[in-house]
């Protein structure tokens, strides 16, 4: 299923630049959006309530992925709010989680109880990715300013005079050109705008991997996420319904020892952890049922060049502690588009707005992967030692400090708000 909405400019000889490519057509936007994950998605709505013309381009087909985020934070939830969505996203199919919790064979350790915090969304609510994205375009598409091609895959950016005036994407017959006064990549992890611009970012490396796979999940079964340690092993189980979404987190460089072992290894150890998986874990037949996950944990020291912003995991990737990473996503889209709005429809986006976007989203991004990297050491590379016992970091434990995790996991350093 492939998907248009807006107006198509034909070739014009004297605006398309010299390219390899044969240029079925050229496009013209004020903001032409890379990436149709959380980030993208939302910017692409919040600046298509504007009246800005927004063009969204996602490579693949549809919005449906294999092992991606579920989670949505109370952050997000006010945002929905702020923008009449919370309660159409509440009507999907979905579990709500108050507490994250995970337990070890002596005791259940509670990381954040969000039910303590000052929100009409004390919870994370937990649905595939795919349902929320659908909400957000669907949304979207009720301007008729924004435009939305699905199996656009993005592969040049065009730079004139040290400028990036667009892209270049091959989809629908061959390649086309879309010319923006603003770009945005908020093509994820991978990104390949961040690439071709030459941005380089700092990493860090987390001291685990993570394998995801899937086994039927019983209707008596607990509700929301079930985080489990024993015997070396860590697991999360996130609701999916009918089915588990498991993430086996392994440490970092253990994979390939893990599959030389065979897969039986990897569902003793799977039984070792969570015993009333034993009924079924012989699902997972062959490794073709497992997807590995590197865990990276990277930042941008620049965020932007003149005509470029990136977003999301595009500027950062988050590890996967506290399943933050669409919630910070959305955040920076959120900033994005109330720094960005009134110059785009100015037409005149300077270079200062694009770094006034990285400066009010890279300390809160800089904070969580500290806060990240602290229960990285504390909790996981304790847990990987089976005979180092698993206990909540003293000061978590402190009374005054109690809702700080909480607190932090739902919002970050500071709550962002749609200003328009
Ligand atoms: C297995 C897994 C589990 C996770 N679990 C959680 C979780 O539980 N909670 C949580 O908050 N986060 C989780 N995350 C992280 C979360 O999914 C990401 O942080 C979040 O999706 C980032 O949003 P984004 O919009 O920046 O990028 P993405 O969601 O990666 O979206 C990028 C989009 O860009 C598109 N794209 C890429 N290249 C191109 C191109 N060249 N042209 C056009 N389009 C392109 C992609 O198809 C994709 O749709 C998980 C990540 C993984 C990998």
């Amino acid at each position: 299923m492939s998907e248009f909405f807006g107006t198509v400019t034909q070739p014009n000889a004297t605006e398309a630049p010299a390219t390899e490519h044969e240029i079925l057509d050229v496009q013209q936007t004020d903001c032409c959006i890379v990436g149709g994950g959380p980030a993208g998605a939302v910017l692409a709505l919040l600046l298509a309530r504007q009246g800005i013309p927004v063009m969204l381009l996602e490579a693949h087909k549809d919005f449906n992925r294999d092992f991606r985020g579920d989670t949505v934070h109370p952050s997000t939830m006010e945002i929905m709010e702020q923008l009449g969505l919370a309660s159409s996203l509440l009507e999907l199919r979905h579990s709500k989680l108050y507490q994250l919790t995970f337990q070890t064979p002596e005791q259940t350790v509670t990381i954040a109880d969000f039910k303590r915090l000052k929100t009409r969304f004390p919870y994370i609510v937990v649905l595939p990715q795919v349902k929320f994205l659908e909400l957000i375009a669907e949304e979207a598409k009720r301007y008729p300013n924004f435009q939305l091609v699905m199996g656009a895959n993005v592969q040049e950016l065009i730079e004139e005079d040290g400028a990036i005036k667009g892209v270049r994407y091959r989809g629908h017959g061959g390649w086309h050109e879309v010319r923006a006064s603003l770009t945005v990549g908020a093509d994820g992890r991978h990104s390949h705008l961040r690439e071709q611009a030459g941005l380089k970012p700092i990493e860090t490396s987390p001291p685990m991997d993570v394998l995801w796979f899937r086994l039927p999940r019983h209707p008596e079964e607990p509700e929301g996420i079930q985080g489990r340690i024993s015997s070396g092993h860590i697991m999360a189980m996130l609701n999916r319904n009918e089915e588990w979404q498991i993430a086996y987190i392994i440490p970092k460089g253990g994979y390939q020892q893990l599959r030389a072992a065979g897969i039986a290894v990897l569902r003793q150890g799977i039984v070792e952890v969570v015993p009333e998986l034993s009924d079924r874990v012989e699902h997972l037949q062959d490794w073709s049922d497992v997807a590995f996950l590197s865990v990276e944990s990277n930042r941008l020291p620049c965020w932007y060049r003149p005509g470029l912003l990136l977003i999301g995991d595009a500027a950062h990737v988050m590890s996967p502690v506290g399943g933050v990473g669409i919630n910070y996503a959305v955040q920076d889209a959120v900033v994005a588009a109330n720094v960005l709005s009134s110059p785009l429809k100015a037409g005149n986006v300077q270079l200062s707005d694009l770094a006034a976007v990285q400066r009010q989203r890279e300390l809160p991004t800089r904070f969580i992967q500290a806060f990240q990297s602290f229960i990285q050491q504390q909790i996981f590379a304790r847990a990987f030692n089976s005979q180092q016992t698993i206990k909540l970091p003293i000061l978590l434990r402190l009374p005054i400090l109690r809702d700080l995790p909480a607190r932090i996991l739902a919002f970050g350093l500071w709550r962002v708000r749609v200003q328009n």
